[in-house]
Protein backbone atom coordinates (compact mmCIF):
# COMPACT_ATOMS: atom_id res chain seq x y z
CA UNK A 1 0.00 0.00 0.00
CA UNK A 2 1.47 3.29 -0.88
CA UNK A 3 1.13 6.30 1.01
CA UNK A 4 0.30 9.43 -0.50
CA UNK A 5 -0.42 13.34 1.18
CA UNK A 6 -1.51 15.89 -1.52
CA UNK A 7 -0.91 19.29 -1.73
CA UNK A 8 -3.83 21.14 -3.19
CA UNK A 9 -5.94 18.20 -3.22
CA UNK A 10 -9.06 20.82 -3.69
CA UNK A 11 -8.27 22.30 -6.86
CA UNK A 12 -8.75 20.15 -10.53
CA UNK A 13 -5.51 17.62 -10.16
CA UNK A 14 -6.14 17.10 -6.48
CA UNK A 15 -10.00 15.97 -7.35
CA UNK A 16 -8.65 13.68 -9.91
CA UNK A 17 -6.01 12.08 -7.91
CA UNK A 18 -8.64 11.63 -5.10
CA UNK A 19 -10.31 9.44 -8.25
CA UNK A 20 -7.31 7.55 -8.81
CA UNK A 21 -7.42 6.52 -5.15
CA UNK A 22 -10.71 6.38 -5.04
CA UNK A 23 -10.78 3.55 -7.92
CA UNK A 24 -7.68 1.95 -6.64
CA UNK A 25 -8.11 1.82 -2.87
CA UNK A 26 -6.25 -1.01 -2.65
CA UNK A 27 -2.99 0.13 -3.99
CA UNK A 28 -3.01 3.88 -2.14
CA UNK A 29 -3.93 4.83 0.72
CA UNK A 30 -4.03 9.04 2.00
CA UNK A 31 -1.89 9.86 4.67
CA UNK A 32 -2.68 13.98 4.30
CA UNK A 33 -4.66 16.67 2.26
CA UNK A 34 -3.62 20.27 2.35
CA UNK A 35 -5.84 22.94 0.95
CA UNK A 36 -6.00 26.70 0.66
CA UNK A 37 -9.56 28.06 1.42
CA UNK A 38 -12.50 25.85 0.28
CA UNK A 39 -13.02 24.19 3.14
CA UNK A 40 -16.44 22.55 2.08
CA UNK A 41 -14.74 20.38 -0.30
CA UNK A 42 -11.85 19.71 2.25
CA UNK A 43 -13.90 18.51 4.70
CA UNK A 44 -15.78 16.09 2.25
CA UNK A 45 -12.58 14.71 1.60
CA UNK A 46 -11.50 14.37 4.64
CA UNK A 47 -15.04 12.53 5.47
CA UNK A 48 -14.11 10.03 2.69
CA UNK A 49 -10.60 9.20 2.82
CA UNK A 50 -9.53 9.70 6.07
CA UNK A 51 -6.47 11.33 6.38
CA UNK A 52 -4.16 11.61 9.88
CA UNK A 53 -3.03 15.18 8.77
CA UNK A 54 -4.78 18.17 7.26
CA UNK A 55 -3.35 21.45 6.28
CA UNK A 56 -5.24 24.81 5.49
CA UNK A 57 -2.90 27.26 4.18
CA UNK A 58 -5.72 30.24 4.50
CA UNK A 59 -4.88 31.16 7.93
CA UNK A 60 -8.44 33.34 8.20
CA UNK A 61 -9.75 29.87 7.08
CA UNK A 62 -8.21 27.51 9.43
CA UNK A 63 -8.98 30.23 12.20
CA UNK A 64 -12.73 30.16 11.56
CA UNK A 65 -13.18 26.38 10.33
CA UNK A 66 -10.53 24.08 11.97
CA UNK A 67 -13.29 23.05 14.75
CA UNK A 68 -14.39 21.07 11.45
CA UNK A 69 -11.50 18.69 11.76
CA UNK A 70 -11.54 18.07 15.67
CA UNK A 71 -9.54 14.59 16.16
CA UNK A 72 -7.18 15.27 13.51
CA UNK A 73 -3.71 16.97 13.43
CA UNK A 74 -4.38 20.16 11.56
CA UNK A 75 -1.68 22.65 10.35
CA UNK A 76 -2.43 26.14 9.41
CA UNK A 77 -0.83 28.98 7.20
CA UNK A 78 1.82 29.31 4.77
CA UNK A 79 4.18 26.70 6.55
CA UNK A 80 1.15 24.53 6.73
CA UNK A 81 1.92 22.72 3.20
CA UNK A 82 5.83 22.96 4.07
CA UNK A 83 5.22 20.65 7.26
CA UNK A 84 2.14 18.53 5.29
CA UNK A 85 5.95 18.19 2.28
CA UNK A 86 7.84 16.52 5.14
CA UNK A 87 5.11 14.07 6.81
CA UNK A 88 7.32 10.86 7.41
CA UNK A 89 4.53 8.53 6.74
CA UNK A 90 3.73 9.27 2.88
CA UNK A 91 6.03 7.54 0.32
CA UNK A 92 4.65 9.97 -2.44
CA UNK A 93 3.38 13.42 -2.36
CA UNK A 94 1.11 14.72 -4.52
CA UNK A 95 2.24 18.41 -5.90
CA UNK A 96 -1.01 19.91 -6.78
CA UNK A 97 -0.59 23.48 -6.00
CA UNK A 98 -0.85 26.06 -8.32
CA UNK A 99 1.67 29.11 -9.01
CA UNK A 100 5.03 29.27 -6.82
CA UNK A 101 2.97 28.88 -3.79
CA UNK A 102 4.15 25.32 -4.70
CA UNK A 103 7.74 25.57 -5.03
CA UNK A 104 9.06 25.45 -1.20
CA UNK A 105 6.49 22.37 -0.65
CA UNK A 106 7.75 20.66 -3.40
CA UNK A 107 11.18 21.28 -2.62
CA UNK A 108 10.86 20.33 0.88
CA UNK A 109 9.38 17.15 -0.38
CA UNK A 110 12.67 16.49 -2.37
CA UNK A 111 15.11 17.23 0.17
CA UNK A 112 13.04 14.42 2.67
CA UNK A 113 13.99 11.87 -0.29
CA UNK A 114 10.21 11.06 -1.26
CA UNK A 115 8.67 10.54 -4.58
CA UNK A 116 7.37 13.56 -6.16
CA UNK A 117 4.03 13.07 -8.68
CA UNK A 118 4.94 16.55 -9.80
CA UNK A 119 1.82 18.62 -11.55
CA UNK A 120 3.15 22.00 -10.20
CA UNK A 121 5.25 23.08 -13.50
CA UNK A 122 6.00 26.35 -12.01
CA UNK A 123 8.26 24.80 -9.07
CA UNK A 124 10.50 23.69 -11.99
CA UNK A 125 10.85 26.34 -14.12
CA UNK A 126 11.44 28.62 -11.09
CA UNK A 127 14.13 26.50 -9.23
CA UNK A 128 14.80 23.63 -11.63
CA UNK A 129 18.36 23.64 -10.56
CA UNK A 130 17.65 23.80 -7.34
CA UNK A 131 15.41 21.25 -7.07
CA UNK A 132 17.46 18.93 -8.88
CA UNK A 133 20.99 19.07 -7.28
CA UNK A 134 18.46 18.42 -4.08
CA UNK A 135 16.94 15.25 -5.61
CA UNK A 136 20.57 13.93 -7.17
CA UNK A 137 21.51 14.87 -3.17
CA UNK A 138 18.33 12.58 -1.43
CA UNK A 139 17.33 10.31 -3.95
CA UNK A 140 14.04 11.98 -4.37
CA UNK A 141 12.26 10.97 -7.61
CA UNK A 142 10.22 13.32 -9.57
CA UNK A 143 7.60 11.77 -11.63
CA UNK A 144 5.80 14.35 -13.89
CA UNK A 145 2.23 14.33 -13.88
CA UNK A 146 1.78 16.80 -16.81
CA UNK A 147 0.46 14.87 -19.72
CA UNK A 148 3.47 16.22 -21.91
CA UNK A 149 5.72 14.83 -19.93
CA UNK A 150 4.69 12.04 -18.75
CA UNK A 151 4.37 11.40 -22.22
CA UNK A 152 7.66 12.13 -22.81
CA UNK A 153 9.17 9.77 -20.25
CA UNK A 154 6.94 7.02 -21.42
CA UNK A 155 8.93 7.32 -24.78
CA UNK A 156 11.95 7.49 -23.26
CA UNK A 157 11.76 4.50 -20.98
CA UNK A 158 13.88 1.48 -21.92
CA UNK A 159 16.08 4.41 -24.47
CA UNK A 160 19.74 5.61 -23.91
CA UNK A 161 19.34 9.73 -23.05
CA UNK A 162 22.09 10.00 -25.52
CA UNK A 163 19.79 8.79 -28.48
CA UNK A 164 17.37 11.71 -27.62
CA UNK A 165 17.33 14.00 -30.52
CA UNK A 166 14.04 16.68 -29.85
CA UNK A 167 11.33 16.35 -27.72
CA UNK A 168 7.84 17.44 -29.74
CA UNK A 169 5.17 18.47 -27.31
CA UNK A 170 1.80 18.82 -28.12
CA UNK A 171 -0.34 21.45 -27.20
CA UNK A 172 -4.44 20.99 -27.97
CA UNK A 173 -3.93 25.03 -28.97
CA UNK A 174 -6.26 25.59 -26.18
CA UNK A 175 -9.46 28.06 -26.91
CA UNK A 176 -8.25 31.04 -29.21
CA UNK A 177 -6.18 28.74 -32.16
CA UNK A 178 -6.67 29.91 -35.62
CA UNK A 179 -8.11 33.35 -34.29
CA UNK A 180 -6.54 36.64 -35.83
CA UNK A 181 -4.88 39.51 -34.22
CA UNK A 182 -8.10 41.81 -34.20
CA UNK A 183 -10.33 39.65 -32.62
CA UNK A 184 -7.92 37.77 -30.07
CA UNK A 185 -6.87 41.78 -28.56
CA UNK A 186 -10.87 41.62 -27.22
CA UNK A 187 -10.73 37.97 -26.02
CA UNK A 188 -13.14 38.12 -22.52
CA UNK A 189 -11.89 36.31 -19.58
CA UNK A 190 -15.12 33.95 -20.14
CA UNK A 191 -13.51 33.32 -23.65
CA UNK A 192 -9.80 32.13 -22.24
CA UNK A 193 -11.20 30.27 -19.67
CA UNK A 194 -13.50 28.05 -21.87
CA UNK A 195 -10.93 24.95 -22.74
CA UNK A 196 -12.30 22.79 -25.57
CA UNK A 197 -10.87 19.62 -24.76
CA UNK A 198 -9.46 19.84 -21.13
CA UNK A 199 -11.08 20.74 -17.90
CA UNK A 200 -8.47 22.54 -15.13
CA UNK A 201 -7.87 25.35 -12.95
CA UNK A 202 -8.48 28.83 -13.61
CA UNK A 203 -4.10 29.75 -14.10
CA UNK A 204 -3.56 26.82 -16.09
CA UNK A 205 -6.66 27.24 -18.57
CA UNK A 206 -6.02 30.92 -19.35
CA UNK A 207 -2.52 29.89 -19.37
CA UNK A 208 -3.49 27.39 -22.53
CA UNK A 209 -5.30 30.22 -24.24
CA UNK A 210 -2.33 32.68 -24.63
CA UNK A 211 -0.04 29.59 -25.01
CA UNK A 212 1.81 30.62 -21.78
CA UNK A 213 1.10 26.76 -20.88
CA UNK A 214 3.07 25.47 -23.79
CA UNK A 215 6.04 27.97 -22.84
CA UNK A 216 6.08 26.60 -18.95
CA UNK A 217 5.74 23.34 -20.30
CA UNK A 218 8.78 24.01 -23.06
CA UNK A 219 10.58 24.97 -19.67
CA UNK A 220 9.86 22.34 -17.71
CA UNK A 221 11.00 19.91 -20.22
CA UNK A 222 14.17 21.31 -19.80
CA UNK A 223 14.55 20.09 -16.46
CA UNK A 224 13.15 17.00 -16.63
CA UNK A 225 14.78 15.66 -19.21
CA UNK A 226 18.14 17.93 -19.76
CA UNK A 227 18.02 19.20 -23.10
CA UNK A 228 16.98 22.80 -24.91
CA UNK A 229 16.08 20.78 -27.95
CA UNK A 230 12.28 21.33 -27.28
CA UNK A 231 9.64 22.66 -29.72
CA UNK A 232 5.46 22.22 -30.53
CA UNK A 233 2.78 21.30 -32.34
CA UNK A 234 -0.54 22.02 -32.81
CA UNK A 235 -2.61 18.55 -31.75
CA UNK A 236 -6.38 19.47 -31.28
CA UNK A 237 -7.50 16.27 -30.35
CA UNK A 238 -5.54 15.92 -27.60
CA UNK A 239 -4.41 12.10 -28.12
CA UNK A 240 -1.20 12.03 -28.42
CA UNK A 241 0.62 13.76 -25.72
CA UNK A 242 3.91 14.29 -27.19
CA UNK A 243 6.49 12.88 -29.08
CA UNK A 244 10.13 12.09 -29.02
CA UNK A 245 12.39 11.76 -31.91
CA UNK A 246 16.31 10.14 -31.76
CA UNK A 247 19.09 10.13 -33.15
CA UNK A 248 17.93 7.45 -36.05
CA UNK A 249 15.42 9.74 -37.36
CA UNK A 250 12.56 7.40 -35.11
CA UNK A 251 9.66 8.92 -33.24
CA UNK A 252 8.00 7.72 -30.73
CA UNK A 253 4.75 9.41 -29.81
CA UNK A 254 2.41 8.21 -26.61
CA UNK A 255 -1.23 8.24 -26.80
CA UNK A 256 -4.03 8.40 -24.42
CA UNK A 257 -7.59 9.71 -23.81
CA UNK A 258 -7.60 13.28 -22.51
CA UNK A 259 -7.58 12.68 -18.82
CA UNK A 260 -5.54 13.17 -16.16
CA UNK A 261 -5.98 9.98 -14.70
CA UNK A 262 -3.79 8.37 -17.02
CA UNK A 263 -0.58 10.44 -16.06
CA UNK A 264 -1.91 10.61 -12.17
CA UNK A 265 -2.00 7.09 -12.13
CA UNK A 266 1.24 6.15 -13.77
CA UNK A 267 3.07 8.55 -11.64
CA UNK A 268 1.39 6.65 -8.14
CA UNK A 269 1.65 3.17 -9.37
CA UNK A 270 5.31 3.91 -11.32
CA UNK A 271 6.73 1.01 -12.44
CA UNK A 272 3.71 -0.85 -12.59
CA UNK A 273 0.26 0.38 -14.34
CA UNK A 274 -2.98 0.37 -13.29
CA UNK A 275 -6.23 -0.64 -14.66
CA UNK A 276 -7.67 2.06 -16.12
CA UNK A 277 -10.92 2.73 -18.75
CA UNK A 278 -9.54 1.92 -21.64
CA UNK A 279 -9.49 3.92 -24.66
CA UNK A 280 -13.18 4.35 -25.79
CA UNK A 281 -11.96 5.29 -29.59
CA UNK A 282 -10.51 3.11 -32.48
CA UNK A 283 -8.16 5.05 -34.22
CA UNK A 284 -10.60 5.46 -37.36
CA UNK A 285 -10.60 9.54 -36.68
CA UNK A 286 -7.80 11.15 -37.95
CA UNK A 287 -5.50 13.22 -35.99
CA UNK A 288 -4.03 16.10 -36.94
CA UNK A 289 -0.54 17.94 -36.44
CA UNK A 290 -0.83 21.98 -37.47
CA UNK A 291 1.98 24.40 -37.78
CA UNK A 292 1.89 26.53 -34.23
CA UNK A 293 1.05 30.39 -34.70
CA UNK A 294 4.20 32.57 -33.14
CA UNK A 295 3.01 35.52 -34.61
CA UNK A 296 -0.33 35.89 -32.63
CA UNK A 297 1.19 33.30 -29.63
CA UNK A 298 4.60 34.84 -29.06
CA UNK A 299 4.79 33.25 -25.41
CA UNK A 300 6.27 29.60 -26.15
CA UNK A 301 9.03 31.18 -28.82
CA UNK A 302 9.76 33.82 -25.36
CA UNK A 303 10.08 30.67 -23.32
CA UNK A 304 12.90 28.93 -26.24
CA UNK A 305 14.52 32.39 -26.37
CA UNK A 306 14.48 32.39 -22.30
CA UNK A 307 16.14 29.37 -22.34
CA UNK A 308 19.14 30.15 -24.30
CA UNK A 309 19.62 33.44 -22.26
CA UNK A 310 20.75 32.77 -18.82
CA UNK A 311 19.87 30.51 -16.16
CA UNK A 312 17.69 33.22 -14.14
CA UNK A 313 15.64 33.68 -17.13
CA UNK A 314 12.71 31.47 -17.14
CA UNK A 315 12.05 32.39 -13.61
CA UNK A 316 11.79 36.12 -15.20
CA UNK A 317 9.21 34.31 -17.34
CA UNK A 318 7.04 32.44 -14.70
CA UNK A 319 6.70 35.24 -12.70
CA UNK A 320 6.29 37.90 -15.02
CA UNK A 321 3.35 35.63 -16.60
CA UNK A 322 1.91 34.42 -13.06
CA UNK A 323 1.84 38.40 -12.28
CA UNK A 324 -0.09 39.15 -15.54
CA UNK A 325 -2.37 36.30 -15.48
CA UNK A 326 -3.84 38.09 -12.22
CA UNK A 327 -3.88 41.94 -13.95
CA UNK A 328 -5.92 39.98 -17.13
CA UNK A 329 -8.51 37.41 -14.23
CA UNK A 330 -8.77 41.06 -12.30
CA UNK A 331 -9.84 42.99 -15.65
CA UNK A 332 -6.31 45.37 -15.04
CA UNK A 333 -4.96 44.60 -18.45
CA UNK A 334 -6.44 42.96 -21.54
CA UNK A 335 -5.98 39.87 -23.42
CA UNK A 336 -2.91 41.31 -25.89
CA UNK A 337 -0.79 42.93 -23.34
CA UNK A 338 -0.14 39.46 -21.45
CA UNK A 339 2.73 38.60 -23.96
CA UNK A 340 3.66 42.29 -24.19
CA UNK A 341 4.35 42.65 -20.97
CA UNK A 342 5.84 39.86 -20.59
CA UNK A 343 8.59 40.05 -23.40
CA UNK A 344 9.27 43.83 -21.78
CA UNK A 345 9.56 42.65 -18.46
CA UNK A 346 12.47 39.99 -19.77
CA UNK A 347 13.90 42.46 -21.69
CA UNK A 348 14.24 44.92 -18.27
CA UNK A 349 15.41 42.71 -15.80
CA UNK A 350 18.40 41.66 -14.92
CA UNK A 351 18.49 38.14 -14.69
CA UNK A 352 18.85 36.36 -10.88
CA UNK A 353 21.16 33.70 -10.22
CA UNK A 354 20.00 31.07 -8.19
CA UNK A 355 22.10 29.07 -6.33
CA UNK A 356 19.68 28.84 -3.19
CA UNK A 357 15.73 28.60 -2.07
CA UNK A 358 15.76 31.71 -0.58
CA UNK A 359 17.16 33.31 -3.92
CA UNK A 360 14.68 31.67 -5.95
CA UNK A 361 11.77 33.39 -4.03
CA UNK A 362 13.00 36.65 -3.70
CA UNK A 363 13.95 36.73 -7.34
CA UNK A 364 10.38 35.54 -8.00
CA UNK A 365 8.87 37.98 -5.65
CA UNK A 366 10.73 41.19 -7.09
CA UNK A 367 9.60 40.61 -10.33
CA UNK A 368 6.33 39.74 -9.66
CA UNK A 369 5.65 42.66 -7.56
CA UNK A 370 7.71 44.71 -10.27
CA UNK A 371 4.59 43.52 -12.88
CA UNK A 372 2.47 44.59 -10.26
CA UNK A 373 3.94 47.94 -9.81
CA UNK A 374 3.96 48.97 -13.06
CA UNK A 375 0.34 47.83 -14.51
CA UNK A 376 -1.81 47.45 -11.32
CA UNK A 377 -3.13 50.30 -12.21
P1 LIG B 1 -6.45 24.55 -9.40
O1 LIG B 1 -6.52 26.03 -9.39
O2 LIG B 1 -7.65 23.78 -9.81
O3 LIG B 1 -6.04 24.01 -7.94
C1 LIG B 1 -4.97 24.58 -7.24
C2 LIG B 1 -4.85 23.99 -5.85
O4 LIG B 1 -3.82 24.71 -5.19
C3 LIG B 1 -6.11 24.15 -4.98
O5 LIG B 1 -6.24 23.04 -4.13
C4 LIG B 1 -5.83 25.39 -4.15
O6 LIG B 1 -6.46 25.34 -2.88
C5 LIG B 1 -4.32 25.28 -4.00
N1 LIG B 1 -3.72 26.61 -3.84
C6 LIG B 1 -3.83 27.64 -4.69
N2 LIG B 1 -3.15 28.72 -4.18
C7 LIG B 1 -2.60 28.32 -3.03
C8 LIG B 1 -1.80 28.97 -2.05
N3 LIG B 1 -1.43 30.25 -2.16
N4 LIG B 1 -1.39 28.24 -0.99
C9 LIG B 1 -1.78 26.96 -0.88
N5 LIG B 1 -2.54 26.30 -1.74
C10 LIG B 1 -2.95 26.98 -2.82
O7 LIG B 1 -5.20 24.18 -10.31
P2 LIG B 1 -4.94 22.84 -11.14
O8 LIG B 1 -5.53 22.96 -12.49
O9 LIG B 1 -5.26 21.64 -10.32
O10 LIG B 1 -3.36 22.95 -11.33
C11 LIG B 1 -2.45 22.62 -10.31
C12 LIG B 1 -1.05 22.49 -10.89
O11 LIG B 1 -1.05 21.39 -11.80
C13 LIG B 1 -0.60 23.71 -11.71
O12 LIG B 1 0.76 23.90 -11.53
C14 LIG B 1 -0.90 23.31 -13.14
O13 LIG B 1 -0.04 23.94 -14.06
C15 LIG B 1 -0.62 21.81 -13.09
N6 LIG B 1 -1.33 21.03 -14.11
C16 LIG B 1 -2.68 20.98 -14.10
C17 LIG B 1 -3.34 20.23 -15.06
C18 LIG B 1 -4.86 20.10 -15.06
O14 LIG B 1 -5.39 19.35 -15.86
N7 LIG B 1 -5.57 20.77 -14.19
C19 LIG B 1 -2.62 19.53 -16.04
C20 LIG B 1 -1.24 19.61 -16.01
C21 LIG B 1 -0.59 20.35 -15.03
MG1 LIG C 1 0.32 19.84 -19.87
Amino acid sequence: MKQISILGSTGSIGRQTLEVVRRHSDKFKIVALAGHSNVDLLEAQVKEFKPEVVGISDEKIYAREKHRFSGLTVLSGADALIEVAGLNKADIMVAAVSGMAGFLSTLKAVECGKTVALANKESLVAGGKIIKETAKKTGAKIYPVDSEHSAVWQCLEGNNSRSLQKIILTASGGPLYGKGSEELKNTTIEQALAHPTWSMGKKISLDSATMGNKALEILEASVLFDTHNIDYVIHPESIVHSIVEFTDGTHIMQASPPSMIYPIGLALSYPDRIDNDKMPFAFNKPLNFLPKDEINFPLPKLAKQALKTHEGAPLVFNASLEAVDYLFLNKTIGFGHISIIVAKILEEVDFPTLNTAEDVVKAHNEVYEKVLAEYNK
